[in-house]
């Protein structure tokens, strides 16, 4: 059996994370997304327990304080969290695990796991970011002034995180998420 491993995935909303996400798990099925919690709606096509655990304020509020969460933040007027038990499971089995999450609970999993692998996803310009989260047609005009104003401060930070990559074009950005998992751990 392997180790077990850690990774993170950060970057402003919009930059492709999900898109690349979607990508690697297809073609690395061994590894272990974990489906965070959300006080969001579900958008159009979002399925519970698979692309997140939706849920209300109320229960998100017990589950921190039953220390049920491994991070947690609000962003853009939700709170998001990643579920400690299912992580912790995976991680024990020697599975890696993967989170994508935002700028705040990157932190706090730096604090709590150093070990753990911190991407951060670049956008090719704020234009660009824009311009894809628009595209998707996903969210309300307010949601996305809120996340574009959260942009900028998340891609200041990028800079802490073990590797950065501009996701320009997806498939050299998988690569590179690719080259940046597999070199690391020594696996070809
Ligand atoms: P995030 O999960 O980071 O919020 P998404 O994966 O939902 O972002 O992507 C936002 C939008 O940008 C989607 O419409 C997606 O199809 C598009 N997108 C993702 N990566 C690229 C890319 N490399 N080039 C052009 N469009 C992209
Ligand atoms: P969205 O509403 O676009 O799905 O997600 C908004 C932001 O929340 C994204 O940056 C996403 O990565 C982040 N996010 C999703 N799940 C979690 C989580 O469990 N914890 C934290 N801290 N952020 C999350």
């Amino acid at each position: 059996m392997g180790l077990g491993r850690l990774i993170v995935l950060t970057g402003p909303s919009g930059v492709g994370k999900g898109t690349l996400m979607r990508s690697l798990l297809r073609r690395h099925p061994e590894l272990y997304f974990s489906v965070s919690v959300t006080t969001r709606s579900p958008r159009p096509g979002e399925i519970n327990g698979k692309h997140y655990y939706f849920t209300s304020r109320e229960d998100f509020e017990r589950m921190v304080a039953q220390g049920e969460l491994l991070e947690w933040a609000e962003f853009a007027g939700n709170c998001y969290g990643t579920p400690r038990q299912a992580v912790e499971q995976h991680i024990r089995k020697g599975e890696w695990v993967v989170l994508e999450i935002e700028l705040q609970g990157a932190r706090q999993i730096r604090q709590n796991f150093p070990e753990a692998f911190q991407i951060f996803i670049l956008p090719p310009s704020l234009t660009e970011l824009e311009f894809r989260l628009r595209g998707r047609g996903q969210d309300s005009e307010e949601a996305i002034a809120r996340r574009l104003n959260h942009a900028k401060a998340e891609i200041a930070a990028a800079d802490e995180f073990d590797i950065q990559i501009v996701n320009d074009d997806l498939d050299k950005a998988l690569e590179q998420i690719e080259m940046a998992l597999f070199a690391t751990a020594g696996v070809a």
